[in-house]
């Protein structure tokens, strides 16, 4: 089976794997119906650094069950399913908790334990924790939108979402969003559903931000740094916003986050953080009564209902997909997202 890796910053290759088979029988095999290329795909993209072994690649992925495991009671050949970004066992305490992205039994996609999803099949460890079957859709048949919703719950929408839920949102409050990549517009889709007054997106592709708008957002802020932040603080009376949404990763967008966040406000970064430390003190955290959240979405946690909000039409979260390519043209998916030609790309596998 064809499958993509990654050698090295910039380096994308589709080459030939070997069929994953069940290892444990907690197991699941699955044949791709759509992947797709994700933000933080990028940064491996950037700095990966060069070897003759290759990174296997992936992890967003709606497909088809092929095979399950002795013990797998919740899935069965046919099944159309959504597969989270992360395994969990969803029962463990941490699971309960609803942190399955930090389950004891879990892990991630791309690493020993479990091979990358853009490939055309795959092994879902924890399958019964994990992915979580799609009723009443044929993905023969179902309209390409519909997909691409479905798509968007096993990372992009979920992981707006959780930094919606992690902020704590209550209807009528402000909030700021920091960026305007896929993540970002979701963050803002999320928070309009949670109830938000104003929200205030940070970003300047006008492209992404007229779906910001779309969404949800009341502002667009395009610009950056201590500009953008005296902008938001102008917008919002000197207050500053109830919530921050962060869903960049870099140092420059947490900034602007304990700038434009209200005294008692919270913080939220769904961006994987791309630094090692950063300001907590009086300037920062301290001085504002600031609570800092947010991490590693559990999409298991909130896939049941989104599942259902998509299939009843209630929200379309698969409007970040702008751009479709096979399997074998994975190399310019990722130059094309790393260009900002395309928003997300989704990977066809059978194409
Ligand atoms: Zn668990």
């Amino acid at each position: 089976m064809k499958a993509a890796f990654m050698y090295g910053a910039g380096d994308v290759r589709v080459e030939d794997a070997p069929a994953p088979v069940i290892q444990e029988p907690t197991d699941a095999i699955v044949r791709a119906v759509r992947a797709c290329i994700c933000g933080s795909d990028l940064h491996p993209y950037h700095s990966l650094p060069g070897s003759e072994h290759g990174l296997s690649m992936g992890h967003e992925l709606i497909a088809v069950v092929e095979e399950v495991g002795a013990d797998v009671r919740t899935l069965k050949p046919g099944d159309f399913v959504v597969v989270p970004f992360a395994f969990s066992d969803n029962t463990c305490e941490i699971c309960r908790d609803g942190f399955q992205t930090a389950c004891p039994h879990g892990g991630w996609y791309g690493t020993p334990a479990a091979a990358g999803l853009q490939a055309e099949l795959a092994r879902i460890p924890q399958a019964d924790g994990s992915a979580v079957v799609v009723p009443g859709v044929d993905p023969e048949t179902a309209p390409e939108g519909l997909l691409k919703s479905l798509l968007a719950l096993s990372d992009v929408y979920l992981t707006g979402y959780h930094a919606a839920f992690m902020a704590g949102i209550e209807p009528g409050q402000t909030v700021t969003v920091i960026g305007d990549g896929a993540v970002g517009l979701s963050a803002v889709l999320a928070a309009r559903r949670m109830g938000a007054g104003t929200i205030i997106l940070m970003g300047r592709h006008a492209a992404r931000t007229d779906l910001g708008r779309e969404w949800g957002a009341t502002h667009v802020v395009a610009e950056r740094g201590a500009e953008g932040v005296a902008t938001v603080m102008e917008l919002t009376g000197g207050l500053g916003s109830h919530a921050v949404l962060e869903a960049v990763g870099h140092m420059p967008a947490y900034e602007q986050a304990y700038g434009v966040v209200r005294p008692g406000g919270i913080i939220s970064r769904v961006g994987v953080p791309q630094y090692e430390e950063a300001p907590v003190g009086f300037g920062s955290l301290f001085g504002k009564n600031a609570r800092l959240a947010g991490g590693p979405a559990p999409v298991r946690a909130y896939l049941e209902d989104a599942i259902r909000d998509v299939l009843d039409g209630v929200i379309d979260p698969g409007r970040v997909f702008d751009r479709t390519i096979g399997l074998s043209e994975a190399a310019a998916g990722y130059a094309a997202m790393d260009a900002r030609e395309a928003l997300k790309v989704m990977v066809d596998p059978r194409r």
